[in-house]
């Protein structure tokens, strides 16, 4: 990764770029919605089509010249389709978010009801949050996790969807580190005649891997990302049955965006070829394993996890009883001093600030994908705590990050 085209012309965005990568080998990416793409995917997101309008879909597009564009994206639909299952697929959608919009289009109407997860418990913004465009143009109720065991409390949510009678309740989350039983959530929306909308972004490659239950073939709609667990690069997804087909299409586009990112969508096709391997069912199963290893090693150094553990890629640490002093925002700030980059995290019941607050949240998928082994994860869960205690401490920040340092070296990324 050179980039020797880019420094020819443009020195300070080669410099940014060469960088990034050189961030990227030498930290540790611990946020749970990153992941590192093989370089087969990023040369595929990084090609020609980039340059290519294809408004439409594959065979009947507004443009002439799409023969590379119809193979690309019909090779990606076609194994979307395998790996998770679905009748109907749309690989357009320029990210996750954009996913939520076409369906919320396709579906709802204006002041229409969305029953969604808190953002405090671990929802997503495009789940009707009064800053995204969902919570401005549909009235919004939200449910939550069980303060008490931080899982969702399905009781609460079938009370709130009774009393509220949503047309459409949203599940799939940004920070909950359990299984969601999508049968249990279904039978809510069908009991008050509502669409359910099951947003797996976080665990598309959990979910194709068979690791997580899947929703497909449960909730009306699935939308995902196709850049976190899955690893297929940047961008969206909607799967559904054949009978919403053209309406999520339609909804797609002319609905919420113009022409398809050709060459995002190459990504798509190269990295759900890479998914329906083999070997990427041993690479879910070890990140969940290796979230497990993580968990347990933070929870015996006395740390709180929301759940208590995960079944899932990532575990969200609650400070407030550990580390009543330290904010999520400080013990980022520390971290990542140490390069162990992570994001702080709202927690169910949160007392602090959605700016300062009093979690910390990591995920697997990236470290995994670097090779790293439960034996590992272990030590870098030894090496968070040592920061978490003494935040403040040069020497012990400086000996973690060496050994940040030689785990790096000891996994080479992007060689
Ligand atoms: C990450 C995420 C998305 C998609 O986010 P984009 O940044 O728009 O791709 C959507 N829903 C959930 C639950 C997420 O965690």
């Amino acid at each position: 990764m050179e980039f020797s085209h880019v420094r020819a012309v443009d020195e300070a965005v080669a410099d940014a770029l060469v960088g990034e990568t050189d961030r990227q080998r030498n930290t540790l990416s611990m946020i749970a919605s990153e992941n590192h793409a093989s370089r087969a995917v990023i040369e595929a997101q990084g090609s020609t089509l980039t340059n290519k309008y294809a408004e439409g879909y594959p065979g009947e597009r507004y443009y002439a010249g799409c023969a590379y564009a119809d193979a690309v994206e019909e090779l990606a639909i076609e194994r979307a389709r395998e790996l998770w299952g679905a009748e109907h697929v749309n690989v357009q959608p320029h990210s996750g978010s954009q996913a939520n919009m076409a369906v919320y289009l396709a579906m709802l109407d204006p002041g229409d009801r969305i029953l969604s997860l808190e953002l405090e418990h671990g929802g997503h913004l495009s789940h009707g949050h009064p800053a995204n465009f969902a919570g401005q143009l549909y009235e919004v109720e939200q449910y939550r996790v069980d303060p008490e065991t931080g899982y969702l409390d399905y009781e609460n949510l079938a009370d709130i969807a009774d009393e509220f009678d949503p047309d459409a309740i949203v599940s799939g989350f940004s920070a909950y580190p359990r299984q969601v039983d999508w049968e249990r959530i279904d039978a809510v929306a069908d009991a008050v005649d509502a669409y359910h909308i099951a947003d797996i972004a976080h665990i598309t490659g959990l979910v194709a891997a068979g690791v997580h239950p899947s929703p497909v073939g449960i909730a009306d709609f699935v939308t995902g990302s196709t850049h976190k667990t899955i690893r297929a690069g940047r961008g969206g997804i909607i799967m559904c049955d054949a009978e919403h087909a053209d309406a999520i299409d339609n909804a797609v586009f002319p609905g919420v965006q113009g022409g398809p990112l050709m060459h995002n969508i190459a990504g798509k096709a190269v990295g759900f070829g890479e998914a329906l391997e083999p070997v990427f069912t041993e690479y879910a199963e070890r990140v969940v394993a290796n979230a497990r290893a993580l968990g347990g090693t933070l929870a015996d150094h006395g740390l709180s996890l929301v759940s208590g553990g995960t079944d899932t890629h990532l575990v969200l640490v609650d400070l407030r009883d550990s580390h009543p002093d330290l904010s999520g925002g400080d013990a980022e700030a520390a971290l990542e001093q140490t390069g162990i980059v992570l994001n702080a995290n709202t927690v169910p019941g949160e007392t602090r600030s959605p700016f300062d607050p009093s979690g910390i949240r990591a995920g697997t998928a990236a470290l995994t994908t670097r090779g790293f082994d439960e034996d590992a994860m272990r030590e870098v869960g030894d090496l968070i705590v040592r920061i978490l205690d003494a935040p403040d401490d040069d020497a012990i920040i400086e000996a973690v990050a060496d050994r940040v340092d030689e785990l790096c070296a000891a996994h080479p990324l992007y060689d």
